[in-house]
């Protein structure tokens, strides 16, 4: 079978003159050397088609009336989609053109006439190939920024989770303790109060025991869920500490601060009335919270406000579970 292959064009070339015979003495040679070559007559018609179908290249003659090639060379410049376009000025070489503004209206080159054709074909395809390069070095680059940039947002999102607790869905143990530290050295700067409160789920063996573990698992995140609607200050935060055991941190909040939060996280959980038929204290799940609350210095430690909290917790389990005890 016979195929007929036709060369592919080696560039698509626009020549602007409003001279017939000098616009079809470069297009002549350019077709024979195999550019595609599409011609125009004046500068208006020159910014039609470059914005309808941009070439790769603009021979742009200087000398032309009502729009001269300058402003041409301005107008496709001021649009950001045509600004890398090379543009090659045409000036007669008697004709005095001013070689500086030429190059500050933003074209490329310029070659005078009567034109010596192997150097008009030399500049053609040397800007040509540039043009050509910096189109992929500018494809490259945009490519390489997309891939960084999905390359972030999938850091940010796998940063998120491994500070994240699968169950809950709230804050976890690691990112709690980095967060305590990181708040209890801003506090101590700022000589202000730091409070802690540790919730502990009553009873909550026997919950699995008579719920199942799974049914015990969906108590758990209905606690989270909970805590976290109460707790609703940007620097507030609400971690799953452990097991059944979930602490909030409230930076620049005082020991009553913190009790009216513990009151109201006790106060939903109620109204949820979650059954817990076998709890030794009430016939819903409920929660013994611990608080503590001081203002960070020096000779202490965020060691010391978990500690304080916990001994807080303690008491409220010994006292009989079921209620909010402050270390003060
Ligand atoms: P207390 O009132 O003294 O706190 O009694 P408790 O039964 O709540 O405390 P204990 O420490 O004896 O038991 C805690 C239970 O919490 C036992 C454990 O199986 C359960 N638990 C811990 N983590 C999970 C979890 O992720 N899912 C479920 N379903 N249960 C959990
Ligand atoms: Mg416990
Ligand atoms: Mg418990």
């Amino acid at each position: 079978m016979n195929t007929l292959k036709t060369e592919p064009k080696k560039g698509d070339i626009l020549v602007v003159d409003d001279r017939i015979e000098n616009v079809n003495l470069l297009a002549d040679m350019l077709t024979e050397n195999g550019y595609e070559v599409r011609q125009v007559l004046s500068g208006k018609q020159a910014l039609q088609v470059v914005e309808y179908d941009p070439p790769e290249l603009i021979l742009l003659d200087i000398m032309m009336p009502k729009m001269d090639g300058y402003e041409v060379c301005e107008q496709i410049k001021k649009n950001p989609d045509l600004i890398n376009i090379p543009i090659i000025f045409l000036s007669a070489k008697n004709n005095i053109f001013d070689k500086v503004k030429a190059f500050q209206v933003g074209g490329i080159d310029y070659i005078t006439k009567p034109f010596f054709l192997p150097e008009v074909l030399c500049r053609v395809e040397t800007h040509l190939t540039i043009y050509r390069h910096k189109n992929i070095l500018a494809k490259e680059i945009t490519e390489k920024i997309k891939v960084q940039k999905q390359l972030e947002t999938a850091n940010q999102q796998l940063q998120k989770l491994a500070n994240l607790d699968g169950l809950t869905n709230i804050a976890n143990r690691r990112y709690f303790d980095e967060y305590l530290s990181k708040e209890w050295n801003r506090l101590k700067r700022e000589k202000l109060p730091l409070s802690l409160i540790m919730i502990d789920v009553d009873y909550f063996k026997l919950y699995n025991d008579t719920y199942g573990h799974l049914a015990g698992d969906d108590c758990l995140k209905k606690i989270a869920q909970t805590m976290d609607c109460v707790v609703k200050r940007p620097a507030d935060l609400t971690a799953r500490y452990g097991g059944e055991e979930f602490v909030i941190v409230l930076p620049n909040t005082t020991e009553e601060g913190a009790q009216q939060i513990a009151q109201q996280i006790a106060q939903q959980l109620s109204e949820l009335a979650i059954p817990h038929q076998n709890s030794l204290i009430a016939k819903e799940i409920t929660l013994s919270l611990g608080i503590a609350s001081l203002i960070p210095d020096h000779n202490l430690s965020p060691f010391d406000l978990i500690h304080l909290a916990d001994q807080a917790l303690f008491q409220a389990k010994k006292q009989g579970r079921n209620r909010i005890i402050v270390n003060s």
